[in-house]
């Protein structure tokens, strides 16, 4: 089935707003959502504002009482049919996400599946909100926590994975019994309407989920909003910064997940083909866009040498090509203007003395020549002074840096403002041991690129990747969406004699 069987009836010439359980199309402003792979403009997405942000917020609140009281199986059971919804429409959803994010489509499908897989644990989240009991705390008392939902809380989200970001997010705060806002990226939107439209279907009461569109208007909006109680976000490091900042100073609990620059160590026991396989898949899959991309190669004593004639072969050799095609390994770039981005790093790589191994840059795909592509870029003798080394491209930009010795990889690894996720490539146990140990970033891999932790682990980086105590989704993500109560009992017939006016103990 091709792409625009697919998408027949699924996507709209606006992409609205889902507020109070109804989708809203009609706004006063709107932007234009572009099909990467043609660069044309595919659509309008609108752009919610204040407005926009009270309706949904009052939609959810409304929603919010009952939705606290239904017991968390029945939630669960809804959760279970929206489950069964999105593997039904898992390519579907993955068709939506190719046609505005540019990703290959057996890219989209894995991103679907990473969220498929966090509904599949918000259904068993029952388990996770059993609270504790301690029995004769003191004669005739019994003491005992629950966790109890937050209120209306909301989710800020990126274009790189706009089904499964959200995906950490709503599936968890819902089983905890918070209703949700959405407020996704405007450069891809359309993924968030459909699984609205799914939940509707698996029978979520209306105002339990809800989408404004927009971007920096709606996401002030839903900061300062008193009746909004915790806002998670996904972005770049200075937006996150800022979000974590403001929401806090509006009283409210925050997670703030930023950018990355991701290192991959290669040490000279590893095996090379292993290694080679590793650097070009995590390097140059889903065109670098991915914050758990690897991003600079760490080669180890000797490793450089041996290493880069192999990468450069392999990255001139990508098939980059509309995401839609059946042998694409890249498609293109999210926008015209983060296209430009990345080519002015590379130019900025070359003037800062790094060797370029391999140009991307003006990549032309046959009968897409107006598509936003770029090939992949290979830099070697990069160091650690340069733009190029210490900022985030997010693009098919490698940067490789030579190292005499594992203490060096390592403290090259921890003296990066970033620390997202990193991996080391090695055949000795010792070395990976050390390294997990050592290593200050929050999800690390041996001899795995991407350490994506799976839904019950939770995710989140260290440093400035992560602004925050909790990671998200997994047992840290229930702990977000919940808050704990205390509650002390004892009935009348245990009750003393007389009032107590030292500090109550044990007796
Ligand atoms: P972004 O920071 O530009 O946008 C993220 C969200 O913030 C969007 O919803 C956007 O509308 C909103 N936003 C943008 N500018 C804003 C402003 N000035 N004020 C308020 N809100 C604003 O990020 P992006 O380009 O959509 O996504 C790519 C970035 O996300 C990369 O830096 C990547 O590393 C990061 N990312 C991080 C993780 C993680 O888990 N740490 C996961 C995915 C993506």
């Amino acid at each position: 089935m091709g792409a625009s069987d697919l998408l027949h009836n699924v996507t709209a010439a606006t992409v609205g707003h889902w507020i109070g359980g109804r989708a809203v199309t009609e706004g006063a402003r709107s932007q234009d959502v572009f099909n990467p792979a043609t660069g044309e403009t595919a659509r309008q997405v609108l752009l919610g504002g204040a407005a926009e942000v009270a309706a949904a917020v009052a939609a959810a609140q409304a929603a919010a009482p009952a939705w606290a009281d239904t017991p968390p199986l029945r939630r669960a059971r809804i959760l279970n049919k929206f489950l069964a919804l999105m593997n039904e429409h898992r390519d579907t959803l993955a068709a939506l996400i190719t046609a505005e994010h540019g990703k290959v489509f057996s890219d989209a499908q894995g991103e679907v599946t990473r969220g498929i897989e966090i509904i599949e644990f918000a259904c068993g989240i029952p388990q996770l909100l059993k609270g504790d009991f301690g029995d004769q705390v003191s004669t005739g008392i019994d003491n005992w926590t629950l966790r109890q939902p937050l209120g209306v809380v909301a989710g800020i989200t990126p274009f790189n994975f706009p089904c499964m970001v959200p995906c950490w997010m709503f599936p968890v705060a819902l089983a905890c019994g918070n209703p949700f806002i959405l407020k996704p990226s405007e450069r891809d939107p359309s993924p968030s309407l459909f699984m609205a439209d799914l939940l509707r279907q698996a029978g979520l009461p209306d105002g339990v989920f809800n989408v404004v569109q927009g971007g920096k208007e709606a996401v002030d909006a839903l900061l300062e909003h008193p009746d909004v109680k915790a806002v998670s976000f996904v972005g770049s490091t200075p937006i996150a910064h800022y979000i974590y900042e403001t929401g806090a100073r509006h009283g409210k609990r925050m997670q703030a997940l930023g950018g990355a620059k991701n290192h991959l160590v290669v040490m000279p026991d590893a095996d090379l083909e292993q290694a080679v396989d590793a650097l070009i898949g995590a390097a140059y899959g889903s065109a670098g866009e991915r914050c758990m991309a690897i991003s600079v190669a760490v080669l180890v004593g000797d490793v450089a040498d041996r290493i880069v004639p192999k990468l450069a072969e392999r990255a001139k050799a990508l098939k980059v090509k509309n995401g839609m095609e059946p042998d694409a390994e890249m498609g293109p770039i999210v926008t015209r203007a983060a296209l430009e981005r990345i080519e002015g790093y590379i130019a900025t790589g070359v003037e800062e003395g790094a060797a370029l191994v391999v140009d991307g840059r003006n990549y032309s795909v046959p009968g897409h020549e107006a598509g936003f592509f770029t090939g992949g870029t290979l830099f070697d003798h990069v160091t650690p002074e340069m733009r190029i080394y210490r900022e985030e491209i997010f693009g098919p930009v490698l940067a490789c840096v030579r190292v005499p010795d594992f203490a060096a990889a390592v403290d090259l690894v921890n003296a990066h403002e970033f620390g997202n996720g990193v991996a080391c490539f090695t055949s000795d146990g010792h070395v990976a041991r050390e390294f997990g140990r050592r290593v200050e970033v929050g999800m690390v891999g041996i001899n795995v690129p991407i350490p994506v932790p799976m839904a019950w682990q939770g995710f989140g980086g260290w440093k400035k990747s992560l602004f925050g105590d909790m990671h998200a989704y997994g047992e840290e993500g229930v702990r977000f969406y919940t808050r704990q109560k205390s509650i002390m009992q004892r009935w009348p017939a245990s009750i003393g004699k007389g009032a107590e006016f030292a500090m109550p103990t044990s007796k």
